[in-house]
């Protein structure tokens, strides 16, 4: 499933491969997939004849700015992906069935040049739409400041990884990396977010960095030293402890008894 590392290497893959290029023609297929009143009809007279000018992200929403156009929102969902000229981010595989028809594109544009852009989602569950709220959504889980970590915990009473997981409060994190964040943390997800104190929340905010960077080196939010072992009878990596598996915030949950406190 995409988590912000996904979604930040199909930005990346948006800007270093679509940026200028002339939208010659809107595929826009699937009405279900476009959000708040979005018609094919008006994504297309929204974006023909235009260009992409910059691609952002906050959290999972890619922001891709247009000339003189409004912006395009892109949501990955639970399995979508971005493909350029039939190639995926971090995906060396060429997907054969690049083609305007295909059942899991959901929406895309051909370029003048003959290229093209496409959203290929077997589940769905990803959605397209224009000048989203970007304010619906918390700072950003790599722009995340000590400060304001600290100012969203103090603030609940709930557990400290649906906190983490609640986009409008910070926006990027997924079940994966809050598990992996709280496992090198040292840091029940059940724990009361408010109850943590300083030197939690500092080792907290320094977990989030670096289980960003060093999985973001790997390859991807399943890369983590607790995600292989999220299975029946497990163990911790770090002290051999068994793991228990609970549902925290509605989402399957990993973690040490032994070193989680
Ligand atoms: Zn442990």
């Amino acid at each position: 499933m995409p988590e912000i590392l996904e979604v930040e290497s199909a930005r990346q893959l948006i800007e270093a491969r679509a940026l200028h290029r002339s939208i010659e023609k809107v595929h826009a297929p699937d009405a279900w997939f476009l959000k708040r009143g979005l018609t094919p009809r008006a994504v297309r007279s929204a974006l023909q004849g235009r260009e992409l000018t910059t691609a952002r992200r906050r959290g999972k929403l890619i922001l891709v700015d247009t000339n003189g156009g409004p912006v395009l929102g892109l949501h990955l969902g639970m399995s979508g992906r971005v493909l350029i000229d039939g190639e995926a981010a971090g995906d060396p595989l060429l997907y054969a069935s690049n083609r305007p028809e295909s059942a899991w594109h959901r929406f895309g544009m051909s370029f003048a040049d003959g290229g093209s852009l496409y959203l290929r989602d077997p589940r769905r569950l990803g959605a397209v739409e224009l000048d989203p709220d970007e304010d619906r959504l918390g700072p950003d889980a790599f722009d995340l400041t000590l400060a304001q970590l600290r100012a969203i915990l103090t603030r609940s009473r709930a557990p400290i990884k649906a906190v983490l997981m609640d986009q409008s409060r910070i926006a990027g994190l997924g079940n994966l990396l809050c598990d992996e964040v709280l496992w090198r943390a040292g840091i029940d997800p059940v724990r009361a977010a408010n109850s943590l104190d300083d030197v939690e929340s500092r080792r907290l905010h320094r977990a989030i960095r670096d289980t960003l960077r060093i999985l973001g080196k790997r390859g991807g939010s399943h890369t983590g030293d607790l995600t292989s072992q999220r299975a029946p009878g497990a163990h911790c990596p770090k002290d051999g402890a068994p793991l228990i598996r609970r549902t925290v915030g509605g989402r399957t949950t990993f973690s040490c008894p032994l070193h989680q406190v």
